[in-house]
């Protein structure tokens, strides 16, 4: 029994929380701003760092 019951969010080191950036490369002639979503690499999008599924029946010494 461990009292612990802190949630672990594992959030991505690589955006911070934010997965999908919109970067604005130019205006348009007719005033709009173009942006262009990119995806964060390191989460694909989710915001939260998917390690490596780690089974818990993986001790095997
Ligand atoms: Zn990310």
């Amino acid at each position: 029994m461990m009292p612990q019951t802190t949630p672990t969010r594992r959030v991505c080191r690589d955006c911070d929380g934010f997965p999908v950036v919109h970067i604005i490369f130019g205006t348009s002639p007719d005033g709009y701003r173009r942006t262009l979503p990119v995806v964060c690499p390191g989460c694909q999008g989710t915001g939260i760092r998917s390690t490596s599924p780690v089974s818990p029946a993986e001790v095997s010494v």
